[in-house]
């Protein structure tokens, strides 16, 4: 029987590289670039991205806004605002998972079958790897129980101690 974790890809690399309907940035809120995986997007993308992205006001932290992916294989990007870890006493869970639901509710809202997420939060933001895979896998099964679109989302880790974290997660999935 086909359950939610086949739905759900683990992938080691550059988000840059994938060729899906949508890829996720894990922006800040002026959606104008940054380092890590927003530099990489914004790199990758070209000078069109920054200059749709000016037009968008910016983002409040745990929402997304779409914007196209000009060079990237990636028809769209989700430019979505992680928390910064400020010890998880601000709300920080509520808005990572926010980043998800919204995120895949934008994507489902433009026919992305195929939809890519960074480890939101992780990186430059500091929020702790095992409790935000925990909130990444969480939050995006419980979307693809209640959604049929998208069919397919793969988290894309930068690195293999990140792939093992989200591959026990999804093997717990299908397990519990
Ligand atoms: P944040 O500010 O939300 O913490 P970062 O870009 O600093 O965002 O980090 C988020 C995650 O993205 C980290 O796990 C980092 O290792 C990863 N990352 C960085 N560059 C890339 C890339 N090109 N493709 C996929 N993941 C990346």
């Amino acid at each position: 029987m086909s359950g939610i974790s086949d739905r759900i890809r683990v992938h080691t690399g550059d988000i840059t590289k994938l060729a899906v309907d949508a890829v996720v940035n894990a922006a800040n809120s002026s959606l104008l670039g940054g380092g890590g995986v927003d530099g990489a997007i914004h790199r990758a993308a070209g000078p069109e991205l920054v200059a749709e992205c000016r037009m968008l006001n910016g983002c409040k932290t745990g929402d997304a806004k779409l914007t196209k992916g000009y060079r990237l294989p990636a028809r769209y990007v989700i430019h979505t605002v992680g928390p910064v870890w400020q010890g998880g006493g601000k709300g920080e869970a509520e808005l990572l998972a926010s980043c998800y639901r919204r995120s895949l509710e934008i994507a489902r809202n433009h026919d992305c079958r195929t939809v890519a997420f960074p480890a939101i939060s992780t990186g430059i933001y500091r929020f702790p790897k095992d409790e935000a895979t925990s909130i990444a896998i969480g939050t995006v099964s419980d979307f693809l129980r209640q959604n049929t679109m998208p069919d397919v989302v793969t988290f894309c880790c930068f690195d293999e101690q990140m792939a093992e974290l989200y591959r026990r997660a999804v093997t717990a999935l299908r397990e519990g």
